[in-house]
């Protein structure tokens, strides 16, 4: 049987990230995936965090500057109190060096495979159109996989960790008897396509998102080209039905009920051939598993969570979650960390995230209070009930005392309700400087607290060429990066020298 240090499952960002990073601290890694790329995927507006962040670490920023995606300076809502639209632009750190006040617009099929290429050229072995279909067990550990390649021939690798970057589809969480709990909350269905052109902001915010609230819930419009504009409609659960028909003229029918997407979109034709012919849908995708590892396994990216797509928090927490499991496990093959301390600290950092962004969503939501509306009216922080905010607290916190978890879900839902009335008294204050081209929002305390990680990232990512370290525990026992940013150390240590 063959055997290597590493098995990836998946090349989608979390995958790829992962898989690069592990390979450069010296570690074989074979990368399965089952699809041969390119391949479709939503998921296109991106955050400066990955930008900036997680791909200057991996060292493919160059290939990404020089591919010419749509550049990203913030974007614009029609969302909260008011009918006033309202425009934030990322905002830049004086401490951080240069302009990283923008981030990209992609076409996933272009940007997934930038970085699968990286991966190879970083040594990795990417076999593409080869499924897995189990992993190998041994007395509760993970030890390997069986994957069926092209034709269909099945064979075995053994690894000492098998990283699962296999997004919302995988199985291995069943497998490993873990639990994966859906929000209540977030549990909408998404139907998108795309579109040859549409309207644009005017300069120099063209490449901007655009989320426009309507009475059934909200449009994305995101510019991926002079040609090409993807539009999205996310909608309550109870539309699956409808959804199960024409899904083309189900999305039009949507469109033709938001003025600000119809407007946009006037005389512009659906793209109906290709890989953007077809009009999509997606549902069950807003859910957080119980474990993010177990004995020789860890998941990243989709395969472990995902909250929403308003925000563009998918590829950040799909990338950022692969650079932390690569840290622990780059650790633990050098012997550095046993695997209680290492996965622990990858657990405590992606939970912590994702708690933040869940958090920061719900109140997002609820800023948006439509009375007339049965989509909004059930989307108000009171609209996470009592259970869904326990269940929410379990997850981030591990919460074991029953008391505890009702006090800290109730003081979960406060900080969701004043969240929501912080950005919509920003969203007031900051309307004129918006206008005027300025920086709303996002100068914000608590978009500035949802964005924290995203900034220490990107600090951290220039800091790694210099070998400085900068990031701090996030526990009491937390672990910090290394000066190269590809392991763990203790934050007595001094920086690596480099
Ligand atoms: P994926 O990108 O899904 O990659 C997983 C890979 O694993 C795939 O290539 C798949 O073929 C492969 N695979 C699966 N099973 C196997 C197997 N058994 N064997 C081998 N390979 C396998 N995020 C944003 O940042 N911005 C957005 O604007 C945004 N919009 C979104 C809109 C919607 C409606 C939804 C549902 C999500 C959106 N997201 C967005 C989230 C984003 O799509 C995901 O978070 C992101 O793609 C996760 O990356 P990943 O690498 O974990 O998974």
């Amino acid at each position: 049987m063959e055997s290597v240090d590493v098995v990836v499952i998946g090349g989608g960002p979390a995958g790829s990230t992962a898989a690069t990073l592990i390979a450069k601290d010296g570690h074989s890694v074979v990368l399965l995936e089952r699809e041969s790329f390119p391949r479709h995927q939503i998921g296109e507006s991106l955050l400066p965090s990955t930008v900036h962040g997680v791909c200057r670490i991996l060292g493919v920023s160059e290939k990404i500057e020089e591919a010419g995606f749509t550049v990203k300076r913030g974007g614009h809502f029609k969302w909260g109190a008011g009918e006033e639209p309202w425009d934030f632009t990322f905002g830049t750190s004086s401490k951080l060096e240069g302009s990283t006040s923008y981030a990209f617009q992609v076409e996933r099929m272009r940007f997934d495979q930038i970085l699968l290429d990286h991966s190879r050229e970083n040594g990795v072995d990417v076999r593409e159109r080869c499924e897995v279909r189990d992993l190998v067990l041994d007395g509760g550990r993970v030890r390997g996989v069986v994957y069926a390649d092209a034709s269909g021939a099945e064979h075995r690798v053994a690894a000492k960790y098998v990283v699962d970057a296999s997004g919302s589809t995988g199985t291995s969480h069943r497998r490993l008897g873990i639990r994966r709990r859906y929000s209540e909350f977030f549990r909408n269905i998404a139907v998108y396509g795309y579109f040859a052109g549409g309207k644009r902001r005017p300069e120099p915010n063209s490449g901007n998102i655009q989320s426009i609230a309507f009475e059934h819930g909200w449009f994305w419009y995101i510019p991926l080209g002079d040609d090409l504009t993807s539009v999205g409609a996310v909608v309550d659960r109870s539309a699956a039905g409808l959804l199960k028909g024409d899904k083309a003229a189900a999305l039009r029918g949507l469109i033709d009920q938001c003025p600000t997407v119809r407007d946009n979109l006037e005389g512009v034709e659906r793209v109906t051939s290709g890989p953007y012919g077809r009009v999509r849908v997606r549902k069950d995708y807003s859910y957080c598993d119980d474990r993010f590892w177990s004995p020789g396994y860890v998941a990243v990216g989709d395969a472990a969570c995902f909250v929403d797509p308003v925000f563009s928090s998918g590829v950040h927490l799909a990338t950022y979650s692969a650079l932390l499991s690569a840290r622990s496990v780059n650790s633990c093959l050098a012997g550095e960390l046993d695997e209680q301390a290492g996965f622990g600290e990858f657990e405590a950092r992606y939970r912590r995230e994702y708690g933040l962004f869940y958090e920061f969503l719900v109140g997002f939501y609820d800023m948006n209070a439509d009375e007339d509306s049965y989509f909004w009216q059930a989307r108000n922080v009171a609209g996470c009930g009592r259970t869904d905010a326990e269940a929410f607290v379990e997850l981030v916190g591990g919460i074991a005392d029953a008391q505890d978890l009702v006090t800290q879900a109730e003081e979960v839902r406060r900080r969701m309700a004043s969240t929501s009335a912080r950005l919509s008294q920003d969203v007031r204050r900051t309307q004129p400087q918006a206008q005027a081209g300025g920086n709303p929002i996002f100068s914000s305390e608590v978009v500035g607290d949802v964005m924290g990680t995203g900034l220490r990232l990107q600090a951290s990512a220039m800091a790694a060429e210099t070998g400085r370290v900068i990031e701090r525990p996030v526990t009491a026992e937390g672990l910090v990066p290394s000066g190269d940013g590809l392991r763990w150390r203790p934050p007595s240590t001094p920086p690596k020298a480099m």
